[in-house]
């Protein structure tokens, strides 16, 4: 008898996040780190910037030797050399002198303020020219003008990235400018990926009589890349035991693994029969549309390994959201995140959405800023088939399980997809 649990979308979100862990760290090279969750404190060993340099091009200087220079009356110093970024210079700067200084070199000793080339009488004296010994100041240098002092970035000693950060570009630029090649991260998670269905047709292959073709390995292996996992594909499993067996077996060499598919009434004894002999599994009606029944249990992947299985219903829409709701967040999870929530705005919604039975209704809508707030429009028939429908969406807008009707013009919950960036 098909007889699944009833639960609420955190009731089963818990339960599978309480059977997904954390996995190992790796250490790679930096860059390799994008996105991963760091598993070290990263401390400083010296000062960022090594020594006080220059931020600009022009003249390192004395500043209290040009406190009345001025572009009419300006201050004639001594030229005594010059020093590049990527070099030093044994140069002492006293009173009447200044150095030529290129944006990044070391301050010469003695100096304490650089004037930029376009304050001084640079640009003339080579047009006239005149000697280069010399040059003129037109404008006073506070003291510490145009210096970048050292430590001032980062001092030595200090925790620059924290143990469970997620890494961006800049703070591989970061990694990289404490001079380290390799970090320490958790490492990615290999998500087997399974369609099921005697219809299915891979793409790229002409279909049979009443084939469709497989979209959801596409959407499942895209999305888990979007959430930073790894898809191993395995293909189509055919809708019979010793098919549905092989192709779980070819996928048990992974973290998890995630079907699509043959968790409906129709589907369900056999699948069970399959998963059960294979480790554990529970079928579950989630109070959520589109998408409620979903499979999750463990597989028995050898050496005493089990790994989660997640069974996402076949309906490309249903699959998708039952993704973004679980699937998701498993993977955040075994990678080593925390914080698994969207963006979510405040939206008025453009047309009446029912809620015929008291689940979580997950709208597809396309969300915008206007002079009134934020508007969103429903993309299309909500049918759980319609994939394009997803495909025009950016937002999934929430009506709650105890609102059985949401009108036209009312402010509804719209969580933003990965499409949403950059429209807040
Ligand atoms: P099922 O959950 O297996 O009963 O499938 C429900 C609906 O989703 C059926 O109309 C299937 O044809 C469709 N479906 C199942 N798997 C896929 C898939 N991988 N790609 C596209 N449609 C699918
Ligand atoms: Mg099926």
């Amino acid at each position: 008898m098909y007889k699944p649990d009833m639960i609420t979308v955190e009731e089963a979100l818990e339960r599978i996040l309480s059977t997904v862990h954390v996995l190992e760290p790796e250490a790679k090279p930096i860059l390799d780190c994008l996105g991963q969750v760091l598993d070290e404190d990263i401390v400083a060993g010296f000062d960022i910037p090594p020594h006080d340099n220059s931020a600009m091009d022009g003249f390192a200087v004395l500043s209290g030797d040009t406190s009345t220079a001025g572009i009419k009356d300006p201050i004639y110093l001594d030229v005594i050399g010059e020093v590049a970024a990527g070099y030093t210079s044994s140069l002492t700067i006293t009173r009447g002198k200044a150095v030529r200084i290129m944006t990044g070199a070391p301050l010469p000793a003695g100096a304490d303020a650089v004037v930029q080339f376009e304050n001084t009488d640079e640009t003339e004296r080579k047009r006239d020219n005149k000697p280069l010994d010399k040059i003129g100041i037109f404008e006073p240098a506070a003291q510490g003008l145009n210096v970048r002092l050292k430590g001032e970035d980062i001092h030595a000693g200090q925790v620059v990235l924290k143990k469970g950060c997620t890494l961006y570009p800049a703070d591989i630029g970061v990694l990289a400018s404490l001079g380290l090649a390799q970090a320490t991260v958790i490492r990615r998670p290999v998500i087997s990926v399974l369609s099921t269905g005697d219809e299915l047709c891979p793409a790229g292959q002409p279909p049979g009589p009443g084939q469709i073709y497989d979209s959801n390995t596409y959407t499942i292996a895209a999305n888990i890349a979007m959430c930073g996992g790894i898809a191993m594909i395995t293909g189509i499993g055919r809708d019979t035991l010793a098919s549905l067996q092989e192709k779980i077996r070819q996928g048990l060499d992974a973290d998890m693994l995630i079907t699509s598919g043959g968790v409906s009434k129709g589907d369900y004894d056999m699948v069970k029969d399959v998963l059960a002999e294979m480790g554990t599994i529970s079928f579950w009606t989630v109070r959520m549309k589109p998408g409620k029944p979903i499979a999750f249990g463990t597989l028995k992947a050898g050496g005493g390994r089990d790994i989660p299985h997640l069974g996402l219903p076949g309906n490309p829409v249903s699959s998708m959201t039952t993704f973004e709701r679980f699937a998701r967040p498993a993977i955040l999870k075994m990678l080593g995140k925390t914080d698994f929530t969207r963006p979510t705005v405040l939206a008025a919604i453009d047309r009446d959405i029912a809620n015929d039975d008291g689940r979580r209704v997950y709208a597809r809508v396309h969300v915008s800023r206007t002079a009134d707030g934020w508007q969103a429009s429903l993309t299309g028939p909500q049918g759980s088939g319609i994939l394009t429908s997803m495909s025009a969406a950016n937002g999934l807008a929430i009506v709650p399980e105890d609102c059985p009707l949401a009108r036209a013009g009312d402010k509804v919950n719209v969580q933003l997809l990965d499409n949403a960036e950059g429209i807040i």
